[in-house]
């Protein structure tokens, strides 16, 4: 009860009487320098994103994009897996061996077909991070996306070919799926067995809630099509229809034998090659053996 009576004596009284004699600066001026100031930090801040969005456009490529394109030729974004430290799966050989020795020969395959443009999303010998490949794809404005892995398993015995394409709901999906099933009958041509639904299967990273993700791989048939949950980062942010590989088991012999060593990963270039060729209906420039063809004068 007592307490009632003491709001007189009160802090906030006394603050209110001492701000009283300060004689603070007429509202209207304080008003014109908060207004001064709030105006100049507009100004710098614009300079500054000008001189670094300019740094960023200019190292980052995006100044590729504003090339006009050429109808009838198409850039190819070869994302050889792994990289740098990131040595990938290990197994008979280390996985990122297999992905630059294929990219590397699928490469020079592209470059000698006047049809094609290759791009790499990352340097040789050198890592890079997954949206960074994806820009890369995505700055090159390229038509196609080809992202090159090998696959492992513990035991060693098993072995063949999948390649997972964007899933369905994204605006790239039939085309992605439409040059998965080429690469797998490729492959199969090739003389590998092909896993999933003839070589193609979605994967998804499923939140477990804990902040963790879990891989779940589909069969394209068993897809319910209503999924919000992202498939590869590199697929994703391509921005044209996109694949991924596992050419073969890097854990497995005879997958190494014959799609694993230099001349195997030649062999498995020209049948992704071979794919793109069917994919575009240009005529090849290479056999399924990754030899020149000779060329004619129309070529
Ligand atoms: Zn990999």
């Amino acid at each position: 009860m007592q307490k009632r009576q003491e709001p007189s004596r009160s802090p906030y009284r006394e603050v209110q009487s001492h701000t009283v004699y300060r004689a603070p600066a007429p509202p209207q001026q304080v008003r014109r320098r908060r207004r001064k100031k709030k105006k100049r930090h507009p100004g710098r801040l614009l300079i500054l994103l000008c001189v670094v969005g300019a740094g960023v456009f200019l190292a980052g490529g995006a100044w590729r994009g504003l090339v006009p394109k050429v109808p009838g030729h198409n850039t190819i974004a070869l994302d050889a897996g792994h990289g740098g430290v990131d040595l990938g799966a290990t197994g008979l050989l280390n996985e990122v061996d297999l992905t630059e020795a294929t990219v590397r020969a699928l490469e020079e395959m592209l470059r000698a077909d006047p049809h094609y443009t290759p791009v790499l999303c990352r340097p040789y010998g050198e890592g890079m991070g997954i949206n960074e490949r994806a820009a890369a794809a995505r700055n090159a404005r390229a038509d196609l996306l080809i992202s090159v892995h090998g696959n492992a398993e513990e035991t060693g015995t098993a072995s063949g070919f999948e390649c997972y394409p964007l899933p369905p709901g994204r605006k790239n999906h039939d085309e992605s799926l439409k040059l998965a099933r080429l690469m797998g009958q490729q492959m199969r041509a090739a003389g590998s067995t092909l896993r999933g639904e003839d070589g193609v299967r979605y994967a998804y990273y499923v939140a477990n809630g804990d902040g963790s993700y879990e891989k779940r791989i589909l069969d394209p048939s068993a897809d319910s099509e209503d999924t919000a949950d992202s498939s590869f980062g590199v697929l994703e942010g391509a921005g044209c229809p996109a694949v991924l590989a596992e050419q073969c088991f890097i854990t497995n012999e005879q997958d190494v034998a014959a799609f694993g060593t230099a001349q195997g990963c030649r062999l498995v270039a020209a049948r992704y090659y071979l794919a793109i060729c069917d994919y575009f209906g240009t005529q090849p420039v290479y056999d399924e053996q990754g030899n020149a063809l000779p060329q004619n004068e129309q070529n």
